[in-house]
Formats: C-alpha cells, structure tokens, sequence
C-alpha cells in the first residue's frame, strides 16, 4: 500500500494539476477533475491556491450552446521569467523566456577569453542586469539554467570542458555566491535533446539527440528521463572509437568518432581540400552545384556519420533519434542517404528527423528546464511560440 503525508500528497496533486494547466493551455475545473482523477473539492482547493499566488488565472470561454459559459484556466506565464545560457567555446547566448518557453529577449555576445575567472563576472553581470529587467512581475526572473560544452557531474559541478581546459570548476556555487537566484548548470547535448522533448516530440519517451558542432555529444531520453550515469557522463558518443589506431583525439585514444562526424571535421577537410574558410552558405552552393571534391567530402561524412548510428541505435533501440547539425539543415537530403546506410537485421529506430532549432536549441532546453524547476512539475510539453500564439490571447 502506498502511504504519504498530506503535505507530500497536496504537492504531487499541485504539480499534476499544475502540469495539465500547462499542456492542455486552457482547462476548466471539471475537465481537470476528469483528467486527474482527483475529485472536484481537491481540484477546488488547490485551484485556489493557485490563483492566490498568481500561478494560473480565470478567463470566460465563449461558445454557442445553451448554458453557463466555463471558466477556464491557464498558466499566468509572465508571472516570472526564466534565463537560458549557451556557453559556448566563442559566444555567450542568453535567452529571457516567460514560464511557457516563449523567448522575450536575447543575445549573443562574442567570447574573447578562456579565462574561467573573467568568464565568471561576466556571468554574473548579465545574470544581473536580465534580473533587473524582470522586477516588474510577481516573483522577477526565478531560475537560470547554463548550458555546458562539456561534462557535468551529478553534483553541477563542470568536470572537464575541453574548449576552454576546464577541470573541476564549481560554476553553480561561485555563481550563487554573487546572484540572489536559483542557478543550475547542465550538459548541453542533454539540454537539446529535452528541448526536441517538451517543444517537438511531446509524445516520444524514447529519444536520442545528437549534436554535431564543434564535436559530437549525445542527449539521451529513455522512458522520459534524461539518462546520465553514476557521475552524469553518459552520452560522450564523440568519443566512440570508430577506427582503432585512426587518427589522435584530446581525449587520449585514437580514432573517435567526432574525427570523422562532426562539423569542425568536415570543414577541417574541406580546408585541407581547397576550401580555405569555406562558410555554410558556399557548402551549400557547392553541394548543389555537384563540387566534386565537397560531394565527396559530403560522402564520407555521411558514412562517418551512419557509422555511430548504427552503434547508437543497437545500444539504445530508440523511437525518435533527432541531428542537430547546421550542415545537415542544408542538405536536408542526407536524412535519406544516412537512413540507407541503416538497413541492419537488428538495429531498430522510428524515426530520423534533422533538428529545426539548430543551435537555438541549447537555450530553449535550459529555458524549459528552469521553468520545470520553478513550476515542481513532473514533466511539461510546450508548444512553439507561433502555434501558441493563435492560442493565447491574454
Ligand atoms: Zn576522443
């Protein structure tokens, strides 16, 4: 039999009632009582509760039927904000989102330094001055989340970021040590993978996303939960050994995966290939235009990059498998070529599908998991900011 305290119990009927708000963006007191399962006086109570703190509120829903109009409720989104930071190895992006995820500011400012102590303050100020500009609702800004290039420990502390030869820095403690707010640090593959979950694939428990920038990292969902390992490792796919005694990586071995796989490997050939400082859009005109050395290139990444796959979907038999790659959302074709690489008796998959958001992705997952924290909800879904928008009028 399970057994609980009431406060325990009041909590989880919070968030389930909290979470339904959320998902269904307007409900009625009836429909949440069907849904939950919790009866009318719960749902009742709690309601109240959440009016009181401005969590949710009250709008008439218009119909033509014959009867009382419901009263429907919805999350009061701009009762506080939440920051997503994408620390990347060049750029610092920071995204002011309301509590639904919609964005309502952001920038991009250029790293000049590795230095952890100099990165640090500058943290610290802008976290302040997006602060500053959330003082006009209820509860200001209520939780940063920073997205790290590199492995995070269980504990937030950064356990290696290879860009910037971190080792052993406690970025969460130093930073709340000078800002008043809720900070926590995360991998950056596993915030891209949980922004494919609450804004795109709402219904795949099982889903792997695969980042292929300056290496290759992997975000893992399996049964809804992101998967981490005993230290919060898992996922460092880039590391994969593809070919034994292939070529040298920082990480020690030879032959890793992101040698062959990621974007820095593809334009690090391209350049040795008579494409010195080749950018995006002259990849994609010599794809079209049939250059026969960048085609060729082009193949032998998409080899590469079927290679892991392959290795990745017989480890995790997973439903959706998302490629969250700039040079992949220009050569939309290659989904077809890489799903022709697949054909095994055993590996099984769902779905491949090329990311839309891009390197977005990191801030809209940091964004998402703040305001999860925030809200005490076991799991949120939340729409992209253009479909919402048709929804909410408020
Ligand atoms: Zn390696």
């Amino acid at each position: 039999m399970v057994t609980g305290d009431g406060t325990y119990i009041k909590r989880i009927n919070r968030s389930l009632i909290l979470q339904k708000i959320i998902e269904y963006g307007m409900i009625s007191r009836a429909d949440l009582s069907k849904i939950t399962g919790l009866n009318k006086a719960t749902i009742s109570v709690q309601v109240a509760d959440l009016l009181d703190e401005e969590l949710i509120y009250e709008t008439t829903q218009e119909h033509h039927s014959i009867g009382r109009k419901p009263i429907m409720l919805s999350l009061n989104q701009r009762v506080g904000y939440v920051l997503g930071i994408d620390l990347d190895y060049k750029t610092i992006t920071y995204t002011l989102s309301d509590l639904l995820g919609n964005p309502v500011l952001s920038d991009t400012l250029e790293l000049t330094t590795p230095d952890y102590e100099v990165i640090l303050e500058f943290l610290k100020a802008h976290i302040k001055k997006y602060q500053a500009d959330c003082t006009d609702s209820r509860y200001g800004l209520v939780g940063v989340v920073i997205g790290i290039h590199g492995t995070v420990s269980n504990d937030e502390t950064i356990n290696f970021v290879p860009q910037h030869q971190w080792h052993n820095k406690t970025l969460k403690t130093d930073l709340e040590k000078g800002v008043d707010v809720n900070i926590h640090i995360e991998n950056n593959a596993n915030l891209c993978a949980f922004a494919e979950r609450v804004f795109n694939h709402h219904d795949s428990d099982h889903l792997l996303c695969v980042t292929m920038y300056s290496g290759i990292g992997l975000g893992i969902i399996m049964d809804g939960d992101l998967i981490k390992g005993v230290n919060g490792y898992a996922g460092e796919m880039g590391h994969m050994i593809i070919f034994p005694d292939g070529n040298p990586c920082k990480c020690g071995n030879k032959g890793c995966w992101e040698l062959y796989a990621s974007e820095t490997s593809l334009f690090t050939s391209l350049n040795k290939k008579g494409h010195p400082g080749i950018t995006y859009d002259q990849l994609e005109r010599f794809i079209y235009e049939h250059d026969s050395v960048v085609c060729e290139e082009m193949d032998h990444f998409i080899n590469h990059l079927s290679v892991g796959l392959n290795n990745i979907i017989n480890l995790y038999n997973p439903e959706t498998i998302v490629l969250n790659s700039d040079v992949l959302q220009i050569y939309p074709e290659a989904v077809e070529a890489i799903e022709n690489n697949l054909h095994s008796n055993v590996s099984q998959y769902h779905r491949l599908e090329i990311s839309t958001f891009g390197k977005k992705a990191t801030v809209m997952g940091a964004c998402a998991l703040a305001a999860k924290r925030f809200l005490g909800v076991p799991e949120i879904t939340l729409e992209l900011a253009s479909e919402r928008d048709i929804l909410n009028t408020q």
